[in-house]
């Protein structure tokens, strides 16, 4: 059973049922949160209780919106490990650095949680086709679970993505549409296919249930440290989902009493071409201006403009944490370093967190000591050419 109640609008708090397909916010076009009687699930959950559970995402059913069991559509996503970096500590002299290692899920991505979630929601509520614009990732990841669930599912990526994105979504059966430019131009070209409206649009935050997939990083996180949250989480932003998912994590796992009211300090790492909200948070406003030419061999960064910009920069400010760009040559350098010392092969998007963590460590926003997760988002087989490009060059 779930907990789940309604859906209430993440900016102007306006409350709808949860039973209808919905995107944004009919009043005021802002992305719509899941709401759950915590109260009746505080009195009738016991976290230690969840530790005998499968090591999934589903451990924590009773806070997802999957109302009948038969309609969850697993792979095994979710419950990946946060590795206590042993080596890469003592390489870089510092004590307290973990990994959350998301390249382990279904497609290699931490996308398969909020796809997991989104297409089990979307079947629930009785979707036929979906439809989605991606940057790469997210689109394998909707493929995998549309294929489970007997959907259609149609993809629209950048033109220019790395082959292995365009193959994972043909084997998976979904129908590929390449589109000249970003995941923006992306959305437009998917809503313009949409003719008849009878595909179901899956896009970040304008799906209110991918994020509540992406949320469960937050509980595990907590869960992995024995109830704690760490002092920091270095997290590489795109759409945000994640960002945004674990911070209400946190509010949800306070009201449920298994931790407490610290929180981490939120850190948002963007690639230096593409890095809207970095901007926004520097220059101190509610919402990001749209990134022009967004070029930067992190696919999953490569977002000029995000609908969940002001939810990712409350948590930002919120959690006194800070944003950070870095460039491409320091992500690959930082994901061999990920390779080398912890046998992980990261995606560029998870060099970059190594990357802002090495950065904020040496301007000293970061002490030795204080407890660190820093986010591996995806496996590197996928950007498997960034590397062997460089070798023949040599
Ligand atoms: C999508 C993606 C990101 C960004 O995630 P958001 O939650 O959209 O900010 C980071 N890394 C990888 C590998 C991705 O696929």
């Amino acid at each position: 059973m779930t907990f789940l109640t309604d859906l209430q609008c993440s900016y102007c708090d306006k409350r709808y049922d949860a039973d209808s397909l919905r995107n944004l916010c009919p009043s005021c076009g802002k992305p719509l949160f899941a709401r759950y009687d915590l109260v009746g699930a505080k009195s009738r959950l016991d976290r230690d209780e969840i530790r005998s559970r499968p090591e999934d995402l589903w451990r924590y059913r009773e806070l997802l919106p999957i109302r009948d069991t038969r309609n969850i559509l697993t792979l095994g996503e979710g419950f990946m490990p946060l590795v206590h970096a042993t080596r890469l500590e003592s390489e870089l002299g510092f004590d307290g650095l973990y990994i959350k290692d998301e390249g382990l899920n279904p497609t290699g991505s931490f996308k398969a949680r909020g796809l997991s979630l989104a297409v089990s929601k979307a079947k629930e509520l009785g979707v036929r086709a979906l439809s989605i614009p991606s940057a790469g990732n997210a689109a394998g990841a909707m493929s995998a679970y549309a294929a489970l669930g007997g959907m259609e599912s149609h993809v629209f990526m950048p033109a220019d993505v790395p082959q292995p994105f365009i193959a994972e979504c043909e084997a998976l059966g979904a129908s590929v549409t390449l589109v000249e430019g970003v995941i923006t131009d992306c959305a437009r070209i998917a809503a313009e296919h949409n003719t008849d409206g009878d595909r179901f649009d899956v896009s970040t935050l304008k799906e209110p249930y991918r994020l509540e997939g992406k949320k469960t990083m937050g509980y595990e996180i907590c869960e992995q440290l024995g109830w704690e949250v760490p002092d920091v989480i270095i997290y590489p932003t795109g759409g945000g989902t994640g960002l945004v998912g674990m911070w209400k994590a946190f509010d949800e796992l306070q009201a449920l009493g298994w931790i407490n009211s610290k929180r981490p300090r939120m850190v948002t790492v963007q690639a230096q071409g593409c890095a809207p909200i970095v901007r926004a948070f520097h220059e101190g406003t509610e919402f990001a201006e749209p990134w022009e030419g967004a070029a930067t061999i992190a696919d999953g960064l490569r977002v000029p403009a995000a609908i969940g910009d002001f939810l990712m920069l409350n948590a930002l400010r919120a959690s006194s944490g800070t944003a950070v760009t870095v460039p491409d040559d320091a992500m690959l350098e930082a994901a061999n370093t990920l390779g080398r010392t912890q046998g992980i092969f990261a995606c560029p998007e998870g060099g970059a967190s190594l990357a802002a963590f090495e950065e904020l460590r040496s301007s000293g926003w970061i002490e030795n000591g204080e407890r660190v997760v820093i986010f591996n988002t995806g496996s590197g087989h996928k950007y498997a050419h960034l590397w062997s490009g460089s070798r023949a060059a040599d």
